[in-house]
Order: C-alpha cells, then structure tokens, then sequence
C-alpha cells in the first residue's frame, strides 16, 4: 500500500500514464491549481525527464506500475485521469497484446481503483474509435469504420473496448466517468523517435533529413496544441452535471500531411527534401472532429493556431535536440 501525504487544499489526483506526452502537461496544470498529484506511470513510451523539473514539487509523486496489476493508493483520491497507453501508431502496434491488455486490464484496474475511492474517473479515448471514418467531420454519435483483425485493432478496438468499460461502470452506478475522445495533439515533449507526424517533420527538417510522408500526402488530420487539450480535459473531469457520453476534444483545423510538411519546412531554416514512402495498412483518410457538444457542454475550444504551437513545438525540439547539423542556411 502506498502512502502519500496529502498538502494544500486542492484535490487528490492520480494520473496514470502522467509521464507521458500529454500526461506530463496534465501533471503541470493540475499542481499549478493547487492539486496533489500521483503520478503512475511503466515509461513504457513516457519518460521521467517528462516530469523530473516536478521531482521536488511537495505535492507531487511518482509511482512506477505498470495499469495492467492490481493498484492501489493509500491516500483518498478525488479524480483519476487515465492516459496511460501508447499513442504513437509505430509504439502501440510494437507489443499489440500489451498495448490490448493496457486498454481493457489496465482500464479495468483503474475503474476499480475509482470505484473503491469514489473517485471521479476521466478516460483518455480517441478519435481513433472513428477508425477510417465514413462520416466527415466526426461527431460523437458515429459508431465508427474499423477494422478489429488488422495491425490498428490493438489500439483502436482496444479504446473502444475500454470505452465500454466505462460506460457499464457509469450506467451501474459504479463510477462518475467522463470520456474524452481526443484528436491529433502535438506539443513539447513528444517523444523525438515516437514515430508521429509531427515530431517526425520536426525533427527530420532540424536535422536536415527528408521530411518522411507516407502515401500521397492528401489525407487529413486535425492538429490540437497540448496546452488546449489539457484544458479541456480538466473542464470535462470537473464539469457538472456529469455529461454521461464521449466528448470530442481537437481542433477542427484540417490540414493534408502534405500542408503540414510545408509549413514545417517554411519555418525551419535547413533546406529539407520531401520522400514519399508507402501508406501503412488501415491509416485514415479523413479526420477531423465536430467540437459542437465539447463546446456547447464544457464552453471549450481551442485557442492556438497551427503555426503558433507548432513555432513553440519547433523551438523545444530546437532546444532538446542534440544532433542537428551545425550549419543552418537562413
Ligand atoms: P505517450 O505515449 O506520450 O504517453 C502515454 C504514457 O502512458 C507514457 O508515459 C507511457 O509510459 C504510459 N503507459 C503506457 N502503457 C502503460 C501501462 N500499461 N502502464 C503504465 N503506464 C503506461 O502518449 P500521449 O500522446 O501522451 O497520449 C496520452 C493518452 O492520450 C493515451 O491514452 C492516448 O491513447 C490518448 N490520445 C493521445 C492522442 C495524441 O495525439 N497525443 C490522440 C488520441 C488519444
Ligand atoms: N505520417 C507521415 N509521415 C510520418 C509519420 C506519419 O506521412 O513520418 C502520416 C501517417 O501515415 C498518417 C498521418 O501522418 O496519415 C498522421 O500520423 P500519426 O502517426 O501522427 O497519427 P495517426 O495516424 O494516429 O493519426
């Protein structure tokens, strides 16, 4: 049994996965309102130099579980987020079972642990339930285009599994779950070799590499600075009445692979090649998310334009990326 002393007055937060991208900023945002916060992570794709500027915050810990065992925390906690699974397509599909087992056991060890807390739960889902979506843009009430046999299933079905996870525990009268379905997120402190789009044309154009696009470069995604999603994660944990259906959270820009290279390459200033290399198997075509009901439930949208986050995103690679060419040309 862990112990944790609880400080301040704010809630108790456990994130799991806080080690994470995405987890890592949560972390931040909730110990800056005052929140004690758990951390619980395998650094399975996250990484302590994620949190480690929070190492001596008194109201911070870090637990290193993997959500797949039985948990358990001493101190009472009023809100669990789950973000703990990979996210990167390359890294999920790199241990598919693992990445299976994290979504239904881990879930399920999560949900119990709220349930036996009476903690209020936030699952971090995806917009990858919409799987190659047939509908555009993707609302909240589309069932969704996926394949369960092929080389996405242990992410995309592995979420939707955990999705219904949720909804029996929030239907039972078990746990006050809220679930979020998130869309493409960029930021600071995605993992360099993570192998996502973003981080990958970053990194490439500041090494002087070709920028890497699979297929044609036509399909879609819609890019969310971190800093927005965080925010509405919070605001859906913490809204009233619990809203008891998934929440869309991106933003609904829609950019082709191809207009993010460009912009990457006309903002950083190391002349890139472009080479195009195969399509993977089942990657969607379209994607971009109707915010209707996180808008009209949460007052969220989000605030910063592509070219803004991906300035910031672009200059913390600058700053954390050791192996640029020395030689830039203006
Ligand atoms: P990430 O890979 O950076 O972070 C995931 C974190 O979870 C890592 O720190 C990892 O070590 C940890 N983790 C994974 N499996 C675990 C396990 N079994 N036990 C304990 N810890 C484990 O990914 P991210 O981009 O920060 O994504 C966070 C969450 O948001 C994920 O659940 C992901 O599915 C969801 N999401 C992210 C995006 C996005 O674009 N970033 C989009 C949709 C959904
Ligand atoms: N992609 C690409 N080059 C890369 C990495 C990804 O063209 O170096 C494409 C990928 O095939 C997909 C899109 O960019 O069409 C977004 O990929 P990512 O892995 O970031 O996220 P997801 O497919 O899960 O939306």
């Amino acid at each position: 049994m862990l112990q944790v002393n609880r400080r301040g007055k704010g809630k108790t937060v456990l994130v799991a996965g806080g080690a994470g991208f995405v987890g890592s900023h949560l972390c931040d945002a909730l110990l800056g309102r005052g929140d004690t916060v758990i951390c619980v992570d395998s650094y399975i794709t996250g990484s302590r130099d994620n949190v480690r500027p929070l190492m001596n915050h008194p109201s911070f810990r870090l637990i290193e579980q993997d959500i797949c065992k039985f948990i358990e925390i001493g101190e009472p906690l009023d809100q669990i987020y789950n973000l703990a699974c990979a996210a990167s397509p390359p890294q999920y599909q790199a241990d598919p079972v693992h990445t299976m087992m994290t979504c239904v056991a881990g879930t399920g060890n999560l949900l119990a642990l709220a349930e036996r807390h009476r903690a209020a739960f936030l699952q971090a889902s995806t917009s990858e339930v919409y799987g190659d979506p047939a509908e555009h843009p993707q609302k909240e009430d589309y069932r969704g285009n996926v394949s369960c046999t092929g080389p996405r299933a242990c992410y995309d079905e592995g979420k939707r599994a955990a999705e219904a996870l949720c909804f029996d525990m929030l239907r039972g009268g078990r746990v006050d779950v809220r679930v979020a379905r998130i869309f493409n997120t960029y930021g600071p402190r995605m993992q360099a070799n993570d192998g996502r789009i973003v981080s990958n044309l970053i990194v490439q154009a500041l090494s002087g590499k070709p920028l890497t696009i699979y297929g044609s470069g036509m399909q879609t995604r819609s890019f969310c600075y971190v800093s927005d999603l965080v925010g509405g994660l919070m605001a859906l944990m913490d809204v009233r009445p619990n809203p008891g259906v998934p929440v869309n959270l991106g933003n609904p820009g829609e950019f082709t692979i191809n207009e993010l290279a460009q912009m990457i390459r006309s903002m950083v200033p190391v002349r890139t090649a472009v080479a195009y290399r195969p399509l993977p198997k089942d990657d969607p075509q379209r994607r971009r998310p109707d915010i209707s009901r996180a808008s009209e439930l949460l007052d969220w949208q989000p605030t910063v334009p592509l070219a803004e986050g991906l300035r910031s995103t672009i200059d913390w690679f600058a700053a954390n990326l050791d192996d640029r060419p020395r030689k830039r040309v203006a």
